[in-house]
Order: C-alpha cells, then structure tokens, then sequence
C-alpha cells in the first residue's frame, strides 16, 4: 500500500510519531493507501521551518513569487492526466470532472495568483489639509491553510497561492480524506526547487494536526475552509489569539425558477447545480423553488434529466454521479433520507444507497434523489447534506420565494432564473447570499469576492479579497507645510 509523506522543510517525512492513517478509495470502500497521522511535533516542524523561509521569501520581489507560481503550475499541467486519476481514486469524483473542473482550475488559481502578484498595489489618500497617507501592505508571517475533501486540489490551491503571492510561507493542512494531489504537489515543489519551508503540507487529522495549526502561537492567520461546526471550533480557538481568519463554510443554496425562465437551460444547468459531484459542492443548490405555474412542466424535465444521469465507476470517462466521500458521509446522507421520509416528503426518484455492478459494488454511492412535498422549514429543507439531494418547492409569489430562500441559516451562494431583467435584479439585491447567479450558475471569475453570510462563514476569498486578506496594512500619514 502507498504510503504518503509530509513535506516539512523542503523534504518528505513520515510523522514523528511514525503513526499512519488509511486513505480510502470511495468507489470500492476500500483502504489504498496511507497517510502520516500527524500530531503536535509535525506541525511545530513545520511553522518553524515556515519562520525559518520567511524573511528571504517575504523579500523576494513580488515577480519572483509569481515566477515560483507560474514553475509550480506548469508542473501541475504537466501532470494533469495523473492528477486527474488521483484526485478521480482519492476522492471518488468522475474522472471527466475531475478533468474538466478542479485540476485545471488548479492550474488556473496559480496563474491567477502569480499575475496578482505583480499587479497588487496598495492605497494612498490626499488629504484637503496638506497631508498624504499611503498605506503599506506586508505579509503576515507564517498562515495556516486548511483545506476540506470535496476539490482537494482546487481548493488547496485556491488557499496557498494568494498567500504565497502575497510573501507569506504557508503551513497546509489537507484534508485526512482527500491527501493525495496535495502529496503530489509537494513532490512537484520539490522537483521544481521551491526554496525549503515556503510552503509546508502537514497530513493528518483535524482536531490533532488541524486544531494544533490553529493553536499554533506563531501562526497568524487561518484559511479554512470546510463544514460550519468546524469553522465555529477555529473561530473560538483563534479568536482569543487574535488570528486573522477567513472562513468559508456550508451552505443550503436555492436554486429559484420563475415561470418566465429559459426552460430548457434552467432545467439542464438547475440539475447540474443540484447533483455535480454528487451534490458535494458547497455551491450546490439543494433546494429547487419553482413558481407553481411551471411546477408540474418543470418537475417531469427535470426528473427525466436526473434519471439519465449515469452513476458508476468514477474511473469511467461517461460516469456523471460517482460515489461519496466516505462510510460515515454516506451514513449521513441516508440518515437524511430517512428524515425526509419521517418529515413527509415524497421520494419522486433515488432515495437508496447504490451498489453498481462490478468491482465497486461495495463502494459509497447514494442514487441521485428528488423530493417533494417538504415545507421550506422542516429540516430536510433547512440542514446541509451535501450529497446528491435536492428538493423540489412550489411557490406562489415573488415575495414568497424571497422569504424561502432566505429562511435557512446559511448564506452562501444562490441562483435564479428569469427573463425578466427587472426582476432579476430586484430579486438578487435581496437575496442573502454572497454569490448569487443570475441564468447561470458556478461560472467562476476568479476577482470576484467568493464567500458566505450569516453561518456561510466570515471572509471573502478571490482577487484582492486574498490578497488583502494575507496582508496586514498599515498607514502612514505624512503632514506637509
Ligand atoms: P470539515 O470541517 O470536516 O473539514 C475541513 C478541514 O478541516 C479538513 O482538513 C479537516 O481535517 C479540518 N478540521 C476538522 N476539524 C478541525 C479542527 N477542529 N481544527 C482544525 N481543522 C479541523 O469539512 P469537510 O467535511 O472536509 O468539507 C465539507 C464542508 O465544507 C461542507 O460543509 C461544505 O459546504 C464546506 N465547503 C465550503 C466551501 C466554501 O467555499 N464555503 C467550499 C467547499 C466546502
């Protein structure tokens, strides 16, 4: 079985302990390969190493940053095809998503950030009285990344190039589920020279290696991103330290369809939003609100496209829903159908665990489910599940619809569909989401402020957002004559 390492200080180490985890494969439910269980001692390697790198990193010029940046993600383009696979195996997502979506955007994100860079520039303001300020932006120091399993790749590096970018050395904390593009990456930072401690990728579990990061005193700031209970447990330890924290957490998303939409593009990009990567992306939207002169219309195209989706073997270029991350995430996700049932809802399609034919018949896979007959407030309707569900609501007003949409406790992205460009508008200035799609859903402009309100987390990540993030300003205010 593989066996995976940390890459502290510029070389691949086992844990101090010398414990290992397993990492499973999702589509057989078996373990393939292992990962360091790391404790305290891996993670104060790394934050010392990271101290160690930062004063001749933080003085690199910023083109040389980008530069490191640009090597890094021509390697992972180089390798796009093994990254594919692996990110396919570790994390159970079709390998034609994996292809399409996270490692390119992989790619994407360290380009991104490598321009940024160059282009990041801070404020000065003129004042009446005869005075300047400028404002100085540094880095902070050593941050911590923390990274959740839906896009492993995408996500890690979506965290650890604005922070490098912006001339902090970083300490990364994959997560235990999804370790493996992560582990591959550091063999590419080490194929490519990056300088040892810039970055630092710690393996292991969060409340030993994660909370430690987060504890850790030299540590000055922490990007999470993963589930709302967790970012509520970051919060309350880094807080009192006074941390920077950027927190992107769940989200209960609505997909809204007015009567007046594109009917067959809502229909098709409304399916895609609520059953891409089996419903494991924190932007899904999980509950359908259709205005119910179109309910019936919309409710059987909508059927017959989830009932065409093709689940199996995620290794296979055709498969479109591929199994869940895990036993315990599949439990969940049953558990939740269970729920629905007990709460009235009606099962139109779906509702089981699925046990493909073949060599992943033990494997995690959940049929894409559709359910009906829920009020807005029962906890079906409320809660995160995270996988291939989603619920079908009827409303009757504009109003109506505003007020379900904005009934759950999260905030993080929403779309909605209309041809009506007044009531595009109208509608999404009150959405409380900090994404909102207007006859699209997930096109990605990577400047844009990404993140969420109210339990959606605190923080916006993306464009200057990052890169202001990553920086402390600090003012200079010059009085003249
Ligand atoms: P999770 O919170 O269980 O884990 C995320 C990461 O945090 C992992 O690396 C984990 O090891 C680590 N961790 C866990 N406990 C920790 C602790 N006490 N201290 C420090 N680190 C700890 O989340 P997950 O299950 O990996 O991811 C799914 C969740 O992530 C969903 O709720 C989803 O909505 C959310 N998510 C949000 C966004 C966004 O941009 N808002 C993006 C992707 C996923």
């Amino acid at each position: 079985m593989e066996k995976l390492a940390n890459y502290i200080d510029g070389q691949l180490a086992p844990a101090a302990s010398g414990g290992w985890l397993e990492d499973f494969e999702p589509a057989t439910g078996k373990p393939y390969a292992r990962i360091p269980d790391s404790h305290k001692a891996d993670i104060d390697n790394a934050v010392a190493a990271a101290q160690r790198a930062f004063p001749e990193w933080s003085a690199t010029s910023s083109a040389e940053r980008g530069a490191w940046l640009l090597k890094l993600a021509a390697l992972v383009e180089r390798d796009l095809e093994k990254l594919v696979g692996a990110e396919s195996l570790d994390s159970g997502k079709p390998v034609a998503l994996a292809r399409s979506l996270d490692i390119p955007r992989a790619v994407t994100n360290l380009r991104f950030f490598a321009a940024a860079a160059t282009q990041f520039a801070s404020e000065s303001h003129a004042m009446e009285s005869g005075a300047i300020n400028y404002t100085l932006r540094s880095p902070l120091g050593v941050v911590g990344c923390i990274s959740p399993w839906n896009l492993p790749l995408y996500l890690f590096t979506w965290k650890l190039a604005p922070a490098l970018a912006a001339g902090n050395c970083v300490v990364a904390k994959p997560s235990e589920l999804t370790p493996m593009t992560a582990y591959l990456f550091s063999e590419l930072c080490i194929e490519a020279g990056l300088p040892a401690g810039v970055l630092n990728v710690v393996h292991g579990l969060g409340p030993k290696a994660g909370a430690r990061l987060v504890e850790h005193p030299d540590v000055k700031a922490i990007s999470f991103t993963g589930g709302t209970r967790t970012g509520a447990d970051i919060a309350s330890r880094a807080a009192p330290k006074f941390k920077k924290l950027s927190l992107e957490l769940g989200g209960k998303n609505p997909t809204i369809v007015f009567a007046d939409c594109d009917f067959e593009r809502t229909v098709s990009e409304s399916a895609r939003a609520a059953f891409s990567n089996q419903g494991e992306i924190c932007l899904c939207g999980s509950r359908i609100l259709v205005e119910r002169s179109l309910y019936e219309r919309f409710r059987e195209a909508f059927m017959q496209r989830v009932q065409s989706l093709r689940l199996g073997d995620p290794s296979d270029e055709r498969t479109e829903q591929g199994p869940l991350i895990s036993e315990a995430h599949l439990q969940k996700v049953l558990g939740y159908l269970d729920l629905a049932r007990k709460e009235g809802g009606k099962i139109l399609c779906g509702g089981r665990r699925a046990n493909p034919k073949g060599r992943c018949t033990t494997g995690w896979f959940v049929e894409p489910t559709v359910i009906e007959n829920l009020p807005s407030d029962c906890r079906t309707n409320q809660e995160e599940i995270f996988g291939p569900v989603v619920t079908l609501i009827a409303f009757d007003t504009e109003e109506q619809a505003i007020d379900w949409a904005n009934s759950t406790p999260y905030g993080l992205a929403a779309s909605l569909w209309s041809e009506n460009t007044s009531r595009c508008h109208r509608v999404a200035a009150r959405l409380e989401a900090g994404l909102i799609w207007v006859n699209c859903w997930m096109l990605r402009d990577l400047r844009v402020p990404m993140g969420g309100v109210k339990q959606s987390g605190t923080g916006r990540e993306g464009g200057w957002e990052a890169m202001r993030f990553f920086t402390e300003a600090r003012n200079v205010c010059i009085k003249y004559a």
